[in-house]
């Protein structure tokens, strides 16, 4: 026994190591995927029966594993969305899976979940939804996509006059992948406004009149998006709000991405009108600095969600302990057992405060503009669009697509900067151009220079 216990001791301390060096390193390499063939090579078998040892399974990873990785945070990751977790919220990720608790109901969470709502009501008062709203953490953008829509569904189905058909959801295509895959999870029909830029209130009404009857009836639902991942783009939430109200529709804003910017004075008031809405989306592991995975929705009216939601209410009659009822997170979204995924996003807001949340997301606001400001003045590049939030999308001119995968392909190889291209839609047509989505507030002018200069080498021939 002895002898574990050191093994152990040591162990811990190696990865307690590993994380502080993690988190605290600046000047990483964006890891790079290679094939399972590859890695299988480089590892061998790591599940035997007796097991490789910790050690050896740990060097593993170091050396290896790891590096297959891309890394979320570098300063020059800049495609997709990226993310940039606080140390204070990564060190408290440690401590979550360290504390061992059941997140699905108070009972047996209480201390953690308390946690969780108190960032919660930050993130609800940055909505401006009124009084009795609140949320709950979820795995991610689209389990909340999908919480929100299955509480829909159910609330208009409540209506017999509803209770055979198939529900009717409008969106727009800027709206996210997730909102057309979850409504297949829930088999009900979408209907795309073809929009990629921002969806109004007037586009939204002509959509509305142009409905058979029958569509119309079967109507529930219109799911706008608060900053698209593509672009940044708003849509007129405030226009929308108001048809919504008027024709009686369950109003979804979908901020996965964009939420994070509800704390930044400088945009706030594009998201006029989110205040309406009876369900929102958003990731604090996009732009509020979290670890993955953490998503939220948020219902104006939360007894409606826990009707669509609730597993088993009678579970908690038998526990006498007043202490014991309080919320169930579990009753609010599809997931039963949970990890208490907002613990992390509590300690860290509780270290720096709100301000700081603010600034940073401030920052990423600001480098979007920076960077647009270097594009307008270089000769060979163009904006595609004015930037909006933290995205950038600009083009090269006289480059083909496959300038532009090519040059993605170059700076990622050698580990400089992960930037992709990504389709805007022109008239009828897709363009590929570039894009930056700015996230990590650590990233820097100089890193965004560097990146423009690299498209103004001359290309190697593949
Ligand atoms: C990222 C994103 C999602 C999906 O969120 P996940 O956390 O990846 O599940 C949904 N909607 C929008 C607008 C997003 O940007």
């Amino acid at each position: 026994m002895h002898k574990i216990d050191i093994e152990l001791i040591e162990m811990t301390m190696d990865i307690m190591k590993y994380a502080i060096d993690r988190i605290s390193s600046t000047q990483s390499k964006i890891g790079k995927p290679k094939t399972e063939e590859k890695l299988k090579e480089l590892v061998g078998e790591t599940i035997t029966k007796k097991g490789i040892g910790g050690e050896y399974a740990f060097n593993l990873w170091k050396k290896y594993l790891m590096k297959a990785n891309v890394s979320i945070d570098h300063p020059r990751h800049l495609a997709f969305v990226p993310a940039s977790p606080t140390r204070a919220a990564i060190m408290f990720d440690l401590v979550t899976s360290a504390s061992s608790v059941h997140g699905a109901y108070w009972m047996e969470g209480a201390g953690g979940i308390f946690c969780e709502n108190e960032a919660m009501k930050w993130i609800v008062s940055l909505t401006g939804l009124p009084k009795g709203a609140f949320g709950v953490f979820t795995s991610g953008g689209t389990a909340a996509n999908l919480s929100a829509m299955v509480t829909a569904r159910e609330n208009w189905r409540e209506n017999d006059a509803f209770k055979g058909e198939k529900g009717l959801i409008i969106t727009s295509i800027g709206a996210h992948s997730s909102i057309k895959a979850m409504a297949k999870v829930i088999d009900v029909d979408l209907l795309l406004v073809d929009s990629e830029d921002r969806l109004i209130g007037e586009e939204l009404q002509k959509t509305l009149d142009s409905l058979t009857e029958h569509q119309r009836k079967r109507l529930f639902s219109v799911v706008a998006t608060g900053g698209t991942t593509n672009a940044g783009i708003i849509d007129d939430l405030e226009g929308i709000a108001d048809i919504c109200e008027k024709e009686n529709l369950w109003f979804h804003v979908d901020a996965a991405y964009g939420g994070g910017a509800l704390s930044a004075d400088s945009v706030r008031h594009l998201f006029n009108g989110i205040e309406k809405a009876d369900s929102v989306t958003i990731d604090p592991h996009k732009w509020m600095f979290s670890p993955y995975d953490c998503g939220a929705v948020i219902y104006k009216q939360p007894e409606l969600a826990k009707k669509a939601h609730s597993q088993e209410g009678s579970y908690l009659d038998i526990f006498k302990d007043e202490g014991a009822h309080g919320f169930n997170p579990t009753d609010y979204q599809i997931q039963l057992t949970r990890r208490v995924r907002g613990l992390p996003l509590w300690f860290s807001l509780a270290t720096h405060g709100t301000d700081r949340y603010k600034e940073a997301v401030e920052r990423g606001i600001e480098l979007a503009q920076i960077a647009g400001k270097m594009i307008e003045k270089n000769p060979n590049l163009e904006l595609v669009r004015e930037p909006s939030l933290s995205c950038v999308l600009y083009r090269r001119i006289g480059w083909k697509p496959e300038d532009y995968t090519n040059w993605t392909y170059e700076n990622h190889k050698k580990g400089f900067a992960l930037v992709t291209p990504t389709k805007w839609k022109n008239k009828d047509e897709y363009e590929t151009v570039s894009r930056f989505c700015f996230i990590n507030p650590d990233t820097s002018e100089e890193d965004i220079k560097a990146i423009l200069d690299s498209m103004m080498e001359k290309r190697v021939k593949k």
